[in-house]
């Protein structure tokens, strides 16, 4: 090429504004810039990291306004096609920028402009790191680990899963404990025996999970190169391990969502465990679901993934039903125990909502006396929901929120000395806990309700002598300290933990008896569409806990929810360990209601300081897509409403719903839509969700 032809290159970037600018390339990179190449460009007065998406001598601009590349990124590795197509795919599905996409996918180091002074030195500084084993699991371990024989059901599916040729997904419907990461485990030897390059990605939702299944990873591929990548890591170790993988040397990658837009250029399979978990959604930037982007993935490239679940998303039970995916199903627990006999307790005769009942009680001292062990599952932390004043009737109401604020027990319990404060827990804000009422005066403020801290305290007195540990998400922010209690209870020096939502998921708890679960309602009557689905999920989790071991080492496990509501239809589904009853009545109510997944769902989200102007603009978007001159008449807008939490850190919340029993028109209509919002000129932010998680 000659000097005389100037070459542009179109790079995106993460900035909204456009779905890529134009630079100029300098005549050193002239022959080796290609697309999917990392570059820094200059922005503004500063410079930003850039995905070229394709080069060419054709700008945009008058080729003078347009500046040079600042630098191509060596050290960052190329991602092959078939990802930059994932990336298209999920700017065209989720009508963002392909910037939006790829940039955020980067660790953060990866894609911070370096300094003046440390030029270009983050990737090859995470790239001497990564020379070095990451510090994952024992790879120490005997190279000969005993393998248990699969059962009938486990060879099934496993057979299955070989014999699938090309794009396929399967749904590994299997109840907890029947040995679904065993499936996995064998699949992915499998895959990586027969082709020494390919690399498998797993997706878990929960970073507490992920040192458990790492070592049981490391142990049963020892020597072999395993990125575990999670937002919980320190930025140069994630920023290292990302190389591994992107590099193609990690042959498996364990990761939370973020993890599927990782460029793996050998992908040969994808599992993705808890395929139903509510974390898969993104929730910030682009409010993409990373299962259905892996599944994606897999038909791009042509491969097989496998999602797996005690109780599947309704959507991947749909898919099911409908014969797109591949249903296999591991109904019984693969150590030969029983699922937990479930007992629905009317907790209308409990001293509180949320403290035990006779029932519990009993229950757990005869555990106790057993020595075995209890969990009592309660989703709320902190010690009490509310504060309040029975005098006047005043609660703490979080002044910047529609919620009240919790009250913490903040001083160490041991210690005597307990401290509170009031926290929010959507604003983050605290307070002290007032000495009177800010109403009245009356000095005698009472907890409504009770969290996991409260219910702690109860248990301690109730059970004099017996070790109580607690975990939930105020627990798990300390360093270490989630692991110190479930390395205690795995280990049986506690013989009760209360806990939220963490200890619900993926836990192996050998000596675990007896599950209570209290407060059962919250989500019951809730006014998301999709809460009795996350609730029957929640509780099939929690009790799953319970009695996994073999029975000739442990009973049957037992299982107490106590709810107000014992008639409701859930509960007797949850009882019968029906999930596929459950699903299908589920689907039959989410078709005569015109939902998800007979229709589809887009969410236009408003912010602004008063609810008014957030509705008014919403009322202008309505009346935008009206004004279209296409009649959309698949498409059905729905009236701008505040949204379930009106309020969060002072800023007024209201949402539009449109939706269509057509995807693809569904898509036009918001891409015609998108084009007309822009032009709205507003002060309010918005955004447009397609396929809400919660409406
Ligand atoms: P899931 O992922 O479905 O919850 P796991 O794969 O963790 O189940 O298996 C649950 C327990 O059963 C584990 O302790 C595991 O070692 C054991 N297990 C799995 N498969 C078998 C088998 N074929 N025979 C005996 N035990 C098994
Ligand atoms: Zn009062
Ligand atoms: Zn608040």
């Amino acid at each position: 090429m000659t000097a005389a032809t100037p070459i542009f290159a179109r790079v995106a970037l993460d900035i909204p504004i456009a779905p890529w600018f134009d630079y100029l390339v300098p005549d050193d990179l002239v022959d080796r810039l290609q697309a999917r190449d990392w570059v820094l460009v200059p922005w503004g007065r500063g410079r930003r990291v850039g995905l070229v998406i394709e080069v060419g001598n054709q700008p945009e601009l008058s080729p003078d306004k347009i500046r040079p590349i600042a630098s191509l990124i060596e050290a960052a590795p190329r991602p092959d096609a078939a990802w930059l197509e994932l990336v298209e795919f999920a700017a065209r599905y989720y009508h963002r920028h392909r910037g939006e996409i790829a940039l955020p996918a980067l660790p953060r180091l990866l894609r911070t402009p370096p300094t003046a002074r440390a030029r270009g030195c983050a990737f090859e500084r995470a790239r001497k790191r990564a020379a070095v084993p990451a510090p994952i699991a024992s790879s120490a371990a005997p190279a000969s680990t005993e393998l248990v024989e699969l059962n009938a059901d486990q060879q099934a599916a496993l057979d299955a899963l070989l014999a699938s040729k090309g794009f396929a997904v399967h749904l590994l419907h299997g109840i907890t404990g029947s040995g679904k990461t065993e499936v996995y485990l064998r699949w992915m030897a499998h895959i990586l025996a027969r082709d020494s390059q390919a690399q498998v990605l797993m997706l878990v939702p929960e970073i507490a999970l992920t040192p458990q299944l790492a070592q049981r990873v490391g142990e049963r591929f020892p020597g072999l190169e395993v990125a575990v990548l999670h937002s919980a890591l320190g930025e140069a170790d994630r920023a290292a391990r990302w190389l591994a993988a992107a590099d193609g040397r990690a042959r498996l990658v364990i990761g939370t969502r973020l993890a599927v837009l990782a460029p793996l250029p050998a992908l040969a399979a994808i599992v993705v465990d808890e395929e139903h978990d509510p974390s898969f959604r993104q929730q910030e930037g682009v409010h993409y679901s990373a299962r259905d982007l892996a599944v994606a993935a897999a038909s791009l490239r042509g491969i097989p993934v496998v999602l797996g679940s005690a109780t599947p998303a309704l959507e991947s039970w749909f898919s099911a039903r409908r014969g797109r995916y591949q249903v296999l199903t591991l109904p019984a627990r693969a150590t030969g125990a029983v699922l937990p006999n479930l007992r629905i307790v009317d907790a209308r005769g409990a001293p509180g909502p949320a403290s035990l009942t006779e029932v519990a009680r009993t229950a757990m001292t005869a555990a106790l006396e057993r020595g075995e062990q209890s969990l009592v599952f309660i989703n709320r932390r902190g010690f009490s929901p509310v504060l309040s004043c029975q005098s006047c009737g005043w609660l703490s109401q979080c002044p910047d929120c529609s919620a009240y604020r919790v009250l913490h027990r903040t001083g160490a319990r041991s210690r005597g000395g307990a401290r509170y404060s009031l926290q929010c827990h959507h604003c983050g804000a605290a307070s002290p806990v007032p000495r009177a009422c800010p109403e009245c005066g009356n000095v005698d403020l009472q907890p409504l309700g009770a969290g996991t801290q409260r219910i702690e305290q109860e248990l301690v007195a109730l059970f004099p002598g017996a070790r109580v540990g607690r975990l939930d998400r105020d627990v798990a922010s300390r360093r270490g300290a989630a692991e110190k209690v479930l390395d205690s209870f795995h280990a049986g020096t506690l013989d009760i933990v209360v806990g939220t939502q963490m200890l619900a998921k993926g836990h192996d708890f050998q000596r675990l008896a007896l599950v209570v679960v209290l407060d059962a309602d919250a989500g019951l009557y809730a006014a998301d569409f999709r809460a009795p689905e996350r609730l029957f999920a929640t509780l099939t989790q929690v009790s799953g806990r319970a009695g996994r071991a073999a029975p000739e080492l442990a009973p049957r496990g037992e299982v107490i929810v106590q709810t107000r509501y014992p008639e409701h239809p859930m509960f007797a589904a949850l009882k019968a360990h029906d999930f596929a009853g459950f699903a299908d009545a589920l689907l039959e109510e989410r078709r005569e209601a015109g939902l998800p997944p007979y229709r589809y769902l887009a969410l236009l989200r408003a912010e602004a300081a008063e609810l008014d102007e957030a509705l008014a603009f919403l009322a202008a978007a309505k009346r935008a897509a009206a004004a279209d001159g296409e009649s959309w008449s698949e498409i059905t807008i729905f009236d701008p409403v505040p949204m379930p939490m009106a309020r969060i850190a002072g800023r007024a919340r209201a949402q539009l719903l449109a939706d269509s029993p057509s995807r693809q028109e569904l898509h036009r209509f918001v891409a015609a839509w998108l084009l007309r919002l822009d032009e709205l000129a507003t002060r309010v932010r918005w955004q447009l969700e397609i396929d809400p998680n919660e409406i």
